[in-house]
């Protein structure tokens, strides 16, 4: 886990800078999650082969949903452990828990609720000619 600087977005363009613990997962560790949750749906279905009736959804339906569940988890590169900031509207010092981080990830002020986008990075550039 690492700390590293953010910023967050509101929706009338004004950017403060936090940071936040983030775990980031190198392509063999999603890769073996991935697996391995995949593995767990192929090996579900093979134990229910044994049981009647259920057998007809769950040699089908484990295996897909390993499979589903395992495009996803191998998709998750980046996990927020917890955000920082200070709020741009209200002030209030933010102690956000994290989560997967997406593109756009969208956290709210538990203080006033304001939507902040965030973005993991480098400090952004001003916007030019106003
Ligand atoms: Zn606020």
């Amino acid at each position: 886990m690492v700390t590293e600087a953010i910023h967050l977005h509101t929706r009338d363009h004004r950017v403060v800078d936090g940071e936040a613990d983030l775990v980031r997962r190198g392509r063999g560790n999603r890769l073996a999650r991935a697996l391995v949750i995949a593995g767990a749906g192929i090996l579900g279905a093979a134990v229910f082969v044994l049981v009647p009736i259920v057998h007809l959804f769950t040699t089908w339906l484990l295996p897909l949903l390993g499979l589903g569940l395992a495009v996803w988890v191998y998709r998750i590169a980046v996990v927020a452990k917890e955000i920082r900031g200070t709020c741009p509207d209200c002030g209030a010092e933010m102690r956000v828990k994290g989560g997967v981080l997406e593109d756009p990830t969208w956290i709210r002020c538990p203080n006033c609720s304001l939507p902040l986008r965030l973005e993991v990075g480098e400090t952004p550039q001003p916007a030019q000619g106003r």
